[in-house]
């Protein structure tokens, strides 16, 4: 099917180049971008086979919900670790069902999914993750934790897709998904605990979503903290003290503030003060990121949930702001690497 279809698409596009030169430098670069996802998909399987070591893979590296389209090379928010054979999903932005299946990690060992708040970002594939998770493989006992209401939003969610749910059962004789046993989390402190890993989370700072969560994850062999969305918060560099891997949403201010611009005077309906606004009340500079990982004293520092989510800044613009402040390793995300 799929084959079918990009071969169908690719035929198009040839024959609309010779129907309409100005469709080629779209054509080129669609054919350009094609091998390369292969081989980041490539690269993060290979990354995970064999390997005994816990592994973190970014799914999706762009922060936010808008500025979509041709141009915008990262999907929202969602990781996967890997340990010991299981799968842990952190944040189910929209990719994250098909990212997860690029990494080539099996739906059957997926134990766990974490959502650190409640925006589209960050929960929008989090139902469909479950439905299209139990077709193909995923397990009725996995567990799902994150704040309230997420109980609510699970039975309301399976409740809209009991009909489908229950032809997929009634044909391939399968027990149907009903729904997953939930956690709420809503004050700091231990979220679980499994044979593998340790999990805790804090509150930070991004309103007006209450409560938003930062998570530790302490695996046997390496701990990964992750900040959530958040302003620049101390709580965060206490959590992350000593991590091996401190993945920390980033904003880079003057991309932002051009970014914004062009976007109100294409006819966006906001004022340039207000959004600005909004975005240092709930967001981290990538400056400050920087602080805060010195501060927490993590080995590897991970960019990621970048905005802007364009594709214009360079790798060394993220990386010189953090390195004022921070000496260790710095990775600039990319989705499907794995760390
Ligand atoms: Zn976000
Ligand atoms: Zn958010």
């Amino acid at each position: 099917m799929t084959d079918t279809s990009s071969a169908l698409s690719r035929r198009t596009l040839l024959a609309g180049l010779a129907a309409a030169p100005t469709l080629t430098t779209a054509a080129a670069s669609v054919a350009a971008q094609t091998p390369a996802a292969k081989t980041a998909a490539e690269q993060a399987q290979t990354a995970l086979k064999d390997t005994k070591a816990t592994k973190l893979v970014l799914l999706g590296t762009g922060g936010g919900v808008g500025g979509l389209g041709p141009r915008r090379t990262r999907k929202m928010t969602s990781h996967v670790m890997l340990s010991n054979g299981a799968a842990y999903v952190l944040d189910c932005g929209v990719g994250v069902i098909d990212q997860y299946a690029l990494t080539g990690i099996p739906f059957s060992v997926l134990r766990s999914i974490f959502i650190t708040h409640h925006h589209a970002d960050h929960n929008i594939e989090y139902g469909p993750l479950l439905v299209v998770g139990w077709v193909n493989g995923m397990h009725l006992d996995v567990r799902a934790f994150g704040p309230p209401p997420l109980k609510q939003m699970t039975e309301d969610f399976m409740r809209a897709y009991k009909t489908t749910v229950d032809f997929w059962a009634e044909d391939f004789k399968m027990t149907p998904l009903v729904t997953v046993d939930v956690k709420e989390v809503s004050a700091a402190g231990l979220v679980t605990q499994d044979d593998n890993v340790k999990v805790s989370a804090i509150i930070v700072e991004h309103p007006p979503v209450k409560p938003a969560l930062g998570y530790r994850f302490d695996f046997k062999d390496r701990s990964i903290a992750f900040s959530g969305d958040t302003a620049p918060l101390e709580a965060v560099a206490k959590m992350a003290q000593g991590a091996d891997v401190l993945v920390h949403e980033a904003m880079y201010v003057p991309a932002l503030e051009a970014y914004t611009r062009d976007e109100i005077a294409k006819g966006r309906p906001v004022k340039f003060e207000d959004v600005m606004a909004h975005m240092k009340a709930d967001h981290t500079p990538v400056e400050d990121v920087g602080r805060i990982a010195q501060e927490a004293g993590v080995k590897t520092l991970v960019l990621s949930h970048l905005v802007p989510a364009t594709d214009g800044i360079t790798d060394d613009a993220w990386r010189s702001a953090a390195e004022k402040y921070f000496k260790g390793e710095i990775i600039v995300g990319k989705d499907l690497m794995v760390v």
